[in-house]
């Protein structure tokens, strides 16, 4: 007879883009979670964005959830404090790819979790062997980059931090398991493999609008139609978030010193315009229709 999959409580912080993918897809695969954002407006915002997907899916002829989505909502518990992760075994963060965000959000979740939880760090480019610099359990640190939209991807791209032990990786691979996901084992380097290509080639497409050689939909449409890609690299950037695209273009700048990473000067001025794609209802193209 086949084990009963093992269910944990489950923290996840950040609630926003990837945040609220990931919460939703842990209530679905029957884990509790404690999801912890900085405003009750935005735990609110992201509790309707969960609720709305779970509806649409269904809608559009994707799997009807199984159960109710008042009892997959139910098992997320949305707070404001990381004081409410003590319970947590595993803790998956999502906050802003910002390393000033990032850093005392893993000092506080390292005193208040159990000694034995592991944290997997959801970032597009920061280091992870950075991140367990700073805790002290570097052994049980890793990364899990998720990509969007989270309950609709089959694969995560796992991150071997330096001292990121066997026992770690494994507990990361089993609960992905439960959420019918499987890992993609990589080495510690800004970017891993999918940002270090795809950051520079939305980054280069950007480049193309801003030297007029093509407009965003052209761009988009050679990939489509020419590459058999289902999304050019414009909408996938405002998919993402031009905020955290910038932010990771820079991010890896930093990191490797190297000026083929430097941020095309018309993201920098779409981000200082608000323009930051879906999420914002507006980026390469217009989503308040
Ligand atoms: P986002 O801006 O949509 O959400 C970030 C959330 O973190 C916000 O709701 C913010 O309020 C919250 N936050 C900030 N400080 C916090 C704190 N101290 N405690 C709790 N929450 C805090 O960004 P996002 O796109 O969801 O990205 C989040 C992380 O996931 C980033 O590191 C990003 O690089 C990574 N990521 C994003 C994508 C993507 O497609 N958007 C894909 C993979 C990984």
């Amino acid at each position: 007879m086949e084990e009963p999959l093992q269910r944990e409580i489950v923290g996840v912080v950040g609630a926003g883009v990837i945040g609220s993918g990931v919460a939703q897809s842990l209530a679905q695969a029957g884990h509790r979670v404690v999801l912890v954002d900085v405003s009750r407006d935005i735990l609110d915002q992201a509790r309707s964005g969960m609720e709305r997907n779970l509806r649409m899916g269904m809608l559009f002829g994707g799997e009807a959830p199984g159960e109710p989505i008042e009892t997959i909502l139910g098992r997320i518990e949305s707070v404001t404090d990381l004081g409410a992760l003590g319970e947590a075994r595993f803790v998956i963060e999502n906050a802003t790819e910002r390393w000033d965000v990032k850093r005392p959000i893993y000092e506080r979740i390292d005193r208040v979790c159990p000694p034995d939880a592991v944290f997997a760090v959801n970032t597009s480019a920061i280091s992870i062997t950075r991140v367990a610099g700073v805790t002290q359990r570097a052994s049980q640190i890793l990364g899990m980059h998720f990509m969007n939209p989270v309950p609709q991807k089959r694969a995560v791209e796992m991150i071997r931090g330096f001292h990121t032990a066997p026992a770690t990786i494994e507990r990361a691979r089993a609960l992905l398991a439960t959420m019918g996901k499987e890992g993609i084992l990589v080495e510690d380097s800004p970017g891993f493999v999918s940002n270090r290509v795809l950051m520079l080639t939305v980054n280069e497409a950007v480049f193309l609008v801003h030297e007029g050689v093509a407009p965003a939909e052209e761009v988009d449409r050679i990939f489509k139609t020419c590459f058999g890609h289902p999304m050019g690299p414009l909408e996938t950037a405002d998919l993402i978030g031009l905020d955290t695209i910038l932010l990771s273009i820079e991010v890896l700048h930093e990191s490797f010193n190297d000026s083929k990473y430097r941020p095309c000067p018309l993201l920098k001025k779409m981000v200082d315009a608000g323009l930051y794609g879906r999420k914002s209802g507006r980026g390469f193209y217009d989503y308040s229709i």
